[in-house]
């Protein structure tokens, strides 16, 4: 991009308004930033537009009024809506010059293929998936994985440091998505690491708020055991981070692997578990339902739990 990022003179596009991007274009209407929006239901961007941002009636029409194009959807197939749409899509409404940074966890072939399509139009796309999970996007302490061109990326560092507390250029489209595939690899089987030890401390009846206080703080510590073991035991099961879209970063790992001749049967057990998570009807659940589907193979109510149970 030509000119460098700043709150006076850029026009924020964004696209996805749900758990993560709220939050995220929140920091940026709080730093100063003009915003127009796009999302599906309406009502999930009721806050943001209370608060100044402008709605648009289509991703086309986001990127019509906008320099930089972000977008936080669901699924690889909500991602190819938005952008590359031949009505409706962002990219049909972009200026040459302008960039689209895509924030959605998806494939990397299709962000390759989004860049590609892009640099027809004279528009630099960009591949920048998050981890962090919803604190994150709520304290703008992200971790964001970036693929695409060095300079657009560079000069976005504003938005960047906005948005979160990392970020880190991988390499050039779909190297971001690569990235938070790796990402995935490694939260897929801390998880199941997570949800049985919680089971172990509570079939063998010991205290488990005093349990996560010894081994959070050691060297079995880690992210998903410090926010998701107290939910767990507060019975919220809210997202957080949708199994259905876990289910879905784990089958684009798996693909990539695959085609890689790569064996990685951590990650495909892990994607099992989570199909039964799924099948007992979490599947809008948060990731640590695993909990309540491990649960049940060993016969535990985890929901209606005694707090002390003694082992049989
Ligand atoms: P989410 O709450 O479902 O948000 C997605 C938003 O995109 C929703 O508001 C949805 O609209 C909108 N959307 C989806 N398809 C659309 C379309 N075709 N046109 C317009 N809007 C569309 O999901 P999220 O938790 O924010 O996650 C977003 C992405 O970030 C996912 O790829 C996820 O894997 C990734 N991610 C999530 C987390 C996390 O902890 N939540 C962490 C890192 C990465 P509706 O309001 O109509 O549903």
């Amino acid at each position: 991009m030509a000119r460098s990022i700043s709150s006076q003179h850029t026009r924020i596009g964004w696209i996805g308004t749900g758990v993560m991007g709220r939050s995220m274009c929140g920091h940026l209407l709080t730093a100063g930033y003009s915003v127009t929006l796009f999302n599906r239901t309406k009502s999930k961007a009721a806050d943001l537009i209370e608060r100044g941002a402008r709605w648009a009636a289509s991703p086309r029409d986001v990127a019509a009024a906008s320099d930089v194009v972000f977008s936080i959807v669901g699924f690889p197939g909500d991602v190819r809506q938005v952008i590359l749409d031949d009505k409706d899509g962002a990219l049909a409404g972009c200026k040459a010059g302008s960039a689209l940074v895509d924030m959605t966890t998806s494939q990397p072939s299709l962000a390759v293929e989004i860049a590609e399509r892009a640099a027809d139009r004279g528009v630099v796309s960009i591949d920048a998936p998050v981890s962090g999970g919803d604190v994150g996007a709520r304290n703008a302490t992200l971790s964001i994985m970036i693929g695409g061109d060095a300079g657009t990326v560079a000069s976005l560092e504003p938005i960047w440091k906005t948005l979160g507390s990392k970020w880190v250029l991988q390499g050039g489209p779909g190297a971001g998505q690569h990235t938070k595939m790796v990402n995935q690899t490694l939260i897929a089987t801390g998880m199941i690491g997570v949800c049985e030890a919680i089971l172990y401390g509570y079939k063998a009846g010991l205290d488990l708020e005093k349990v996560l206080e010894s081994v959070a703080s050691g060297a079995a510590g880690s992210w998903s055991l410090s926010n998701y073991g107290p939910r767990m035991m507060a019975n919220n099961f809210d997202p957080g981070f949708f199994v259905e879209h876990f289910l879905k970063d784990m089958a684009i790992a798996l693909g990539e692997a695959r085609r890689m001749r790569l064996a990685l049967p951590g990650l495909a057990l892990a994607e099992q578990l989570y199909q039964a998570v799924a099948a007992q009807g979490h599947a809008r659940n948060g990731t640590h339902a695993l909990l309540l589907a491990l649960a049940n193979m060993s016969g535990i109510d985890w929901r209606n739990r005694n707090l002390r149970p003694t082992e049989d």
